[in-house]
């Protein structure tokens, strides 16, 4: 029986038999030691990520078959963002380059608003706050020696 903690939310009229259906094939898969559907356990980062689990009779380290006995519990999984991948190249004190890689004065970045030296892919935990504490320190480092000038892209004043 599924029961909701909360009011005003309903389950559509076929979930409960999806959901059987679903832990069936799941469990399939954890036997077997294949993900057919999200190919788990396959590359070396859900290895690391998944770590040292109990006792596991499976050929999967990452699955185990769901038990037949409850309770369960449920939570809803929903989209969000980790970190971004776009923006424009910076150089590794942060200064932002133009479409002719050419750094344009005054102008620095870092973090998710500028594209990130691991290009689309994550490395691994701590890869982007890692990078962004190190490169903002650069960033603003080179921002302070930059004179007013440089900014301007003017001549420096005549004393
Ligand atoms: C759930 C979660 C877990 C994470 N775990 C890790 C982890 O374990 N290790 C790791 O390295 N990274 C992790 N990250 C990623 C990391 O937190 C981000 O990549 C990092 O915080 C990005 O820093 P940032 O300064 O570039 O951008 P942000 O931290 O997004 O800062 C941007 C700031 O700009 C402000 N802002 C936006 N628009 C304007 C505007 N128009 N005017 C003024 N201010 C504005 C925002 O309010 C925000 O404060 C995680 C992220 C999430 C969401």
């Amino acid at each position: 029986m599924l029961q909701l903690p909360y009011r005003g939310l309903e389950l559509s009229a076929d979930f409960q038999g999806n959901l059987t259906a679903a832990i069936e094939r799941f469990n399939g898969f954890a036997r077997r030691g294949v993900d057919d559907d999200f190919a788990r356990g396959t590359t070396a980062v859900q290895l690391q990520f998944n770590g040292a689990v109990g006792p596991n009779p499976y050929p999967n380290a990452t699955m185990h078959p769901i038990s037949a006995e409850g309770p369960f519990y449920a939570a809803l999984l929903t989209g969000g963002t980790l970190d971004t991948k776009g923006g424009p190249k910076a150089t590794p004190d942060g200064r932002i380059l133009d479409d002719t890689d050419t750094p344009i004065p005054g102008l620095f970045g870092v973090g998710n608003c500028v594209a990130s030296a691991s290009a689309g892919s994550y490395w691994a935990g701590g890869a982007t706050l890692g990078p962004i504490i190190a490169l903002a320190h650069r960033a603003a480092r080179a921002a302070h020696q930059e004179s007013a000038h440089d900014r301007r892209g003017t001549a420096p004043a005549s004393a």
